[in-house]
């Protein structure tokens, strides 16, 4: 018979409390106040780094409801930066787990719960709202049924229309910057598809910070780059920050989710594996100029409808897309 092993409780590295997480690949383990703490000063330092946004500049916060995004604003209104948020809107129902859940509804609820909480602390917080079926004519969902017929994952036109929102509500007021809670789970993994389809094009473009490649546009920044997604579950836990834990419904069985899942398998022999992967592609990118033809081939027209970056010559795709699929959409609708 084996005798189990009882390991003392870890302490945390800056004071005798129970330590509520341990990052193994920085061999740091902490406790609930240092943890927070730590958070904040690496973000601080990531941000500073990297030339992502000063103070004096006005940052917009692409918030869905879930632990990133909630936690990413938390932290930025924690360290003194003028964040504001936006939800948008995508009119999904069912998760992962259930098809009854309205996604969508819970997300914003949950995006409300964050707002009203610092408003009964005397915070009143600025949250911008966009509903992409009574802004642009129908929900996600029934939008990619109209294009492609239900074929596809509405994923392409998701991430299309969210892309061109995002610009859209930073321009028309006024920020200089959006930012987006990818962690660095997001990162490698994306880095790791791209890698595996060779895919020069965003292989020149993934980054933690992208200028802007319009006027008027905002710089897009990833403070939360650098942490791991369980260092930002436990972040969102310790601060008390309710947030939506079901996933998208189209995203399972996604190949990001599979990337996701290997590089922890990875992780779990080789801390830090992960970070690693991920930094060493951005020195390399940066020092000895790889993928730099194919930033510099990249040619970007307006869009003359949007007025919207577009590699297309000629009206951009988010325009052209939602064009048609109104076209449809009146051609279904009985008339009045
Ligand atoms: S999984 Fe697809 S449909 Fe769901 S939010 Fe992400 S991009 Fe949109
Ligand atoms: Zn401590
Ligand atoms: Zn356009």
């Amino acid at each position: 018979m084996t005798r189990k092993r009882h390991h003392p409780p870890l302490k945390c590295r800056h004071c005798a409390q129970k330590a509520v997480i341990n990052m193994r690949q920085h061999k740091l383990a902490l406790c609930s106040t240092h943890f927070v703490e730590w958070v904040h000063k690496q973000t601080e330092r990531f941000i500073g780094k990297y030339k992502m946004f000063t103070r004096d500049e006005r940052v917009l916060v692409a918030v869905s409801g879930g632990k990133d995004s909630l936690a990413l604003w938390d932290i930025l209104l924690a360290l003194g930066y003028q964040a504001d948020g936006l939800y948008i809107g995508l009119g999904i129902v069912g998760c992962a787990d259930y098809d009854h859940l309205d996604y969508s509804g819970e997300s914003h609820q949950f995006v409300q719960d964050f707002v009203d909480y610092h408003a009964a602390q005397g915070r009143d917080l600025t949250l911008h709202v966009v509903d992409v079926a009574e802004t642009y004519g129908a929900s996600i969902p029934v939008a990619a049924q109209v294009t492609n017929r239900g074929r596809e994952k509405p994923c392409s036109l998701c991430g299309l229309s969210k892309r061109h929102i995002m610009n859209r509500v930073a321009r028309d007021h006024g920020y200089d910057v959006l930012a987006t809670g990818h962690n660095l789970d997001d990162e490698a993994a994306v880095l790791f598809g791209n890698t595996m389809q060779w895919a020069v094009e965003y292989l020149a473009r993934q980054g933690p910070v992208l200028p802007p490649s319009h006027p008027g546009l905002a710089r897009k920044v990833k403070p939360l780059f650098r942490f791991y997604e369980r260092e930002m579950a436990a972040y969102a836990i310790v601060r008390g920050i309710a947030y939506i834990y079901e996933e998208c419904p189209y995203a399972s069985g996604a190949t990001t989710t599979r990337y996701k899942e290997l590089l922890n398998e990875m992780e779990i022999g080789s801390p830090g594996v992960k970070t690693q992967f991920y930094l060493r592609f951005l020195q390399a990118r940066e020092n000895y100029g790889l993928f730099a033809t194919a930033r510099e081939t990249l040619m970007l027209n307006t869009c003359p409808t949007c007025g919207q970056p577009t590699t297309l010559d000629g009206v951009c795709s988010f325009c052209q897309t939602w064009a048609r699929i109104n076209t449809r959409l009146a051609k279904c609708s009985p008339a009045d």
